[in-house]
């Protein structure tokens, strides 16, 4: 009925009908290359609360939908693997040895994660070798483990940052998988952005490639959201809450003064969603500019004019910005920089102190008005704190789908929430495309009627070379028709 090779696969579902459209984007399992794997009963057979875990239960049949507004008679479309307990796993708990992994940048509710695997894998599996791979991927051949226990992670969710520490660059994927195989480690899990996934789908392949009875597993951590086809990232949620506290700082301040510009550059390389969300959730703020909508400053709809006209009527204006807006510009402007970090991401040159200065330049020189610029950058703040109840709820929830997964024999797959039911991902599904704000989307359109700000869609100082297709086709559609 379903085969399980990591590919797009039109099955008959469990009550439909063959050729209905239902397509099953499935991930590998352990006995796709291990034929005689022996599985045994699930040892949450054994609980306490038997009676009503077993209905917990998750029949190989069930499926979670990528699309779930669809139209009468249209195909069903994709779905995923759903997550959660198997009646039957591939691992003997006392065979089980774990390790985890923390790569990337940092995220609120890294720790919990960790901890929640730890007593996932402890309390629900009754597995006790769980090893803590210190300073992420090199970490595999360049470091001592440390032995994980509840009782060692049992306070570890009330701090920020992470555990197990953290680093970029340093994916050496035999090295990595040499010292697995070394260590008789048979399920890894992997927390970490788009980088960090791309890295665990290369170890999932070099173990597959030597046979080996190794279940690995990633958990997508990025703090921007930017990660495809799940809901939403970890940490989101608290990076949106605490942006309120940088927000309400700049607020109070250019409230306190005449012609007040406060500024706050928030989060988001490639896609505006802390920006967003951090300006509807405020309302105190005027303007949201992401990376996603180009804009422009001289003219009419340009952002000096705006700047101009709510300084007139209220006397102050705040500007959130995402740190990957107006990149082009500063390139323009400024001497690209072309370096990059250890993991080869373009370092971003600081939109927030170029966009003070020219706006300070602006006003000055050309409208001779005196202006009070308010610059705040709490990104190093925001990352640092542990995640909120929330976020921690949603960790648990990740951290337990991943071992259930792991357990049950599944191996090359990331979890997350699709259409807020938790599933199972192939790991180059979430890799090949990141997730942005579509300017299409209801949500941009919430977020311009809340703020009343220029839509930076009629001038043809829009950089269109830059700008994504999807944007530009917005843009020369409402040159013509004109909103
Ligand atoms: P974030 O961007 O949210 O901070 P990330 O996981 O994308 O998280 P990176 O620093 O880009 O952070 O990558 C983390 C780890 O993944 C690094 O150790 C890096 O070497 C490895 N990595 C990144 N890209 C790849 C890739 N294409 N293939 C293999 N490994 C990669
Ligand atoms: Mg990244």
């Amino acid at each position: 009925l379903i085969s399980r090779q990591n590919c797009r696969i039109k099955a008959q579902s469990s009550n439909g009908t063959a050729g209905d459209g239902f397509v099953l984007e499935d991930v590998p399992h352990l006995t796709d290359f291990l034929p005689g794997l022996l599985s045994y009963p699930n040892p949450l057979q054994n609980s306490k609360a038997y009676s009503i875990v077993r209905q917990t239960f998750v029949t190989p049949e069930d499926a979670v939908a990528e699309n779930i507004v669809v139209q009468k008679d249209s195909p069903r479309g994709v779905h995923f693997r759903r997550a959660g307990p198997r009646e039957k796993v591939y691992f003997k708990s006392e065979e089980v040895r774990a390790c985890i992994v923390t790569c990337g940048g940092l995220c609120p509710g890294i720790n919990t994660v960790i901890r929640e695997l730890v007593y996932g894998l402890n309390y629900m599996y009754g597995v006790d070798d769980i090893l803590g791979i210190e300073g992420g991927y090199r970490g595999f051949y360049s470091k001592n483990t440390v032995s994980l226990t509840p009782k060692l992670v049992n306070d570890i969710h009330k701090r920020g940052g992470t555990f197990l520490q953290t680093s970029r660059g340093g994916h050496d994927t035999n090295k990595i998988v040499d010292n697995i195989e070394d260590r008789g480690i048979n399920q890894v899990y992997i927390i970490g952005g788009d980088g960090t996934q791309k890295g665990a789908d290369l170890i999932f392949k070099e173990v597959e490639k030597r046979g080996l009875q190794v279940a690995v597993a990633g958990i997508p951590k990025t703090i921007d959201n930017d990660i495809a086809v799940i809901d939403k990232s970890f940490g989101f949620d608290t990076a949106v809450e605490e942006a309120q506290r940088a927000i309400n700082a700049a607020h109070v301040e250019v409230e306190s003064v005449e012609n007040g510009v406060g500024i706050v550059k928030l989060m988001g390389r490639y896609s505006g969603f802390i920006a967003m969300y951090a300006t509807l959730a405020s309302r105190d703020v005027d303007c949201c500019l992401i990376p996603e909508s180009p804009f422009y400053f001289e003219g009419r709809g340009g952002l000096f004019e705006f700047v101009e006209e709510r300084l007139k009527e209220n006397g102050h204006i705040v500007i959130v910005l995402a740190e990957g807006a107006g990149q082009d510009y500063l390139a323009r402007e400024l001497h690209p920089i072309d370096e990059k970090d250890a993991s080869g991401n373009r370092l971003l040159l600081d939109v927030g102190l170029w966009l003070s200065q020219k706006i300070k330049d602006h006003f000055t020189n050309v409208r001779k008005m005196a202006i009070n610029m308010k610059y705040i950058d709490p990104t190093y703040m925001i990352r640092a704190i542990p995640s909120n109840a929330a976020d921690n709820v949603y960790c648990t929830l990740l951290a337990q789908s991943a071992v259930h997964g792991a357990m049950a024999g599944y191996t090359g797959f990331t979890v997350g929430p699709v259409n807020s039911s938790h599933a199972y991902i192939p790991i180059a599904r979430v890799t090949e495309t990141q997730n942005t704000v579509k300017l299409t989307d209801r949500m941009w359109a919430r977020l311009l009627e809340s703020t009343n700000q220029p839509s930076f869609l009629n001038s043809n100082e829009v950089i269109p070379e830059k700008a994504d297709q999807e944007t530009m086709e917005v843009v020369n559609d409402l040159r013509i028709t004109s909103i």
